[in-house]
C-alpha cells in the first residue's frame, strides 16, 4: 500500500481496528523501578565494558586504532543520545500561552522528522510524525511539539507505543482530549535484515476527542496529506 493510499484508508475506514485504544494497550515503556538508581557516567562505563565484550566475541581486535574507542562511543551514544528519552529528567517542559486571538481551529505540525530505535532489534526506525490538536484556550510553542516527538523517539521503542505516548503527553499537557498523532516510519529491521523489504512504510495513528468524528478526522488527514 502506497503512503497516500494508507492515509486515505485511515480517512475512510471505520478506525476501530487501526488506532490504539488505551484500555487494551499499555502505553508505558517497560522500565524497572530502579532504572535511574545508577548515574549516567556509571551506565556508560558498564555499557562500554559489555560492548567491548561483544566485539571481542565477534573476533574484532580492540587494539586496532579504528576500533579501540568504539565501545566508549557506543556507550555515550546510547545513554546521551539514542536512549536519553528514557529519563524523565530529559522531558521537555511545555509552556502554554493564553490563546488570545481565540483560535479554536485545528493546529497541525506535520512532517516532524524523528529517529528512534526498535526495541526488538536495537536498529533504527525513522520517519515523520504529524501532530494535531484543537486548542482548549491555551496553545503551545510549535517547536515544543517537535521536542515531544523527539523525547519519545529517544528510547527503545515500538512505533505503536510511541504514537500513543506522544498523544497521551499532548492530552495531559495541553489539557484537551482533542489530539491526533499519525506516524509514518521505515524500519531498518524490516529493510536491512529478515524480509529485506526496502519500500514498506508503517503507519500508526492515535486519535482522541473530536478527532474521532469523521469530519474532523478527514480534515486532519487531508491537511497532513498535502
Ligand atoms: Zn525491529
Amino acid at each position: 500500500m502506497k503512503h497516500s493510499e494508507t492515509l486515505s484508508y485511515i480517512k475512510t475506514k471505520n478506525l476501530s481496528n487501526l488506532f490504539f485504544d488505551e484500555s487494551n494497550y499499555s502505553s508505558k515503556t517497560p522500565l524497572r523501578i530502579d532504572a535511574f538508581a545508577m548515574d549516567d557516567k556509571t551506565k556508560m562505563k558498564l555499557i562500554a565494558k559489555h560492548f567491548s565484550e561483544i566485539m571481542n566475541i565477534l573476533g574484532l581486535d580492540l587494539k586496532d586504532d579504528s576500533l579501540k574507542d568504539t565501545p566508549n562511543r557506543v556507550a555515550k551514544m546510547y545513554v546521551k543520545e539514542f536512549f536519553s528519552g528514557l529519563n524523565p529528567e530529559n522531558k521537555p517542559k511545555l509552556t502554554l500561552f493564553k490563546n488570545r486571538y481565540n483560535y479554536k481551529q485545528m493546529v497541525i505540525e506535520k512532517d516532524i522528522s524523528f529517529y528512534s530505535n526498535c526495541e526488538h532489534h536495537f536498529v533504527p526506525f525513522m520517519g515523520k510524525a504529524h501532530v494535531g490538536y484543537i486548542s482548549n484556550g491555551e496553545v503551545v510553542g510549535l517547536s515544543k511539539l517537535n521536542r515531544i516527538v523527539d523525547y519519545f523517539a529517544r528510547r527503545p521503542q515500538v512505533q505503536e507505543r510511541m504514537t500513543i505516548q506522544i498523544a497521551n503527553e499532548l492530552r495531559d499537557s495541553l489539557n484537551t482530549e482533542d489530539v491526533a498523532v499519525v506516524i509514518e516510519a521505515k524500519h531498518l529491521c524490516v529493510s536491512s535484515r529478515g524480509i529485506k523489504d526496502d519500500t514498506s512504510i508503517t503507519t500508526t495513528s492515535a486519535l482522541f476527542g473530536k478527532f474521532l468524528d469523521m469530519d474532523t478526522r478527514s480534515e486532519f488527514i487531508r491537511l497532513i496529506e498535502k
